[in-house]
């Protein structure tokens, strides 16, 4: 049984990924620090499981569990994720997304000169490319230039490791996906919070008047786009993960609402759409060129807009439980 490591693995995106890698019979360890967007709901009872708390940061404890357990390639989703936290607060990105990177690639730099060689599969963002103007996308070769302190360490991270990959030779492909949604994602996320809020009749905040547009993926379509890319991908390449699916904030709010609506979900005259002050250097547009995974990979999304929220709404209408553990485990006000 091939065993994977994946780090972040109780994150949104991760709890997605564990899942779907242990139905394709791998055998998942998951190295997550268990920060506020952890979800401690995921709980998994597989015997080819096995979880360890731990910051990416801590060498020694990465480097014993890989000579333990000899995966055969690293998914690292282990990130600082929230845009908002990382204007308030850059420093926790630095350490976790610049530094654990760093840490990562020393540690497989140690391997790969010991003659074992471990794959990295690094989960990079759409954001490290900016702005991106009106009628243009962002391919694999457009320049990056993050705007937020929370892209700039994506950014940064993506460097290092081209950078070691041209150095030491690491085995290493970055894929750059654009927003996800789907289960177990944190309600400070757009879309969730737009749920949790509808759910619990609370005001709908939109940046500015919600023109901003992003591009959108149903989180189970980037979980095939990770997997074709570990399978396929070459060694040393970025791979764009997008959907084609671009939309303003104001139209996806609007949809969920529609949504909501025809599952029969309450919309209380409290859960109005509040337009607030904009996000400092808030990129208005994210839109990327994602030929090359399909031409290369064979690799396409699945899922369209309107089924990927319907299942999202039915998955939080159903899992209400999520919401409540997400409150509590990061002790917010949500
Ligand atoms: P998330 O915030 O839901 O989960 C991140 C997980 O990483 C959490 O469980 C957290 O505890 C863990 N973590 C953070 N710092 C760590 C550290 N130093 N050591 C060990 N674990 C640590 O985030 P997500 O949305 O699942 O994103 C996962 C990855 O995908 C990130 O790298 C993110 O940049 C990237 N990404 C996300 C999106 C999206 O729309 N969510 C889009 C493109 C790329």
């Amino acid at each position: 049984m091939k065993k994977i490591i994946i780090t972040g693995g109780s994150g949104f995106i991760g709890s997605n990924l564990v899942n779907f890698l242990l139905q394709k019979k791998f055998f998942i360890i998951n190295i997550d620090k268990h920060t506020y967007s952890s979800n401690s709901y995921n709980r998994i009872t597989s015997k080819n499981y096995k979880f360890f708390k731990s910051d990416i940061n801590n060498r020694k404890k990465i480097k014993n569990i890989i000579k333990k357990y000899k995966p055969k390639a690293i998914f690292n989703l282990a990130a600082e994720t929230h845009v908002d936290r990382s204007i308030n607060e850059p420093k926790n990105f630095i350490n976790s997304n610049l530094m654990g990177v760093y840490n990562l690639l020393e540690t497989l730099r140690y391997f790969k000169e010991r003659k074992i060689n471990i794959k990295l599969i690094h989960v990079s963002t759409d954001e490290v490319y900016g702005d991106i103007s009106k009628n243009n996308k962002s391919d694999e070769n457009h320049r990056y230039k993050p705007s937020s302190p929370y892209s700039a360490t994506k950014a940064g991270a993506d460097h290092l490791i081209q950078a070691y990959i041209r150095t030491y030779k690491l085995d290493a492909i970055i894929s750059n996906c654009c927003n996800n949604y789907g289960p177990f994602q944190f309600p400070e996320k757009l879309i969730p919070k737009v749920i949790n809020n509808i759910f619990y009749e609370k005001k709908i905040p939109v940046y500015s008047k919600g023109l901003n547009v992003r591009e959108w993926i149903y989180v189970k379509d980037h979980c095939e786009a990770l997997f074709s890319i570990y399978l396929k991908g070459k060694s040393g390449e970025n791979y764009n993960v997008g959907s084609n699916i671009n939309l303003k904030n104001i139209e996806l709010v609007k949809k969920i609402i529609k949504i909501c609506r025809e599952q029969k979900i309450n919309i209380s005259k409290k859960s109005k759409i509040t337009f607030i002050k904009d996000r400092p250097g808030h990129d208005f547009r994210y839109a990327l060129n994602s030929k090359k995974i399909k031409n290369k990979l064979g690799w396409k999304p699945k899922i369209k807009i309107y089924e990927g929220l319907f299942k999202t709404i039915e998955w939080y209408k159903k899992n209400k439980k999520f919401l409540k553990a997400a409150k509590i485990f990061s002790k917010e006000k949500i």
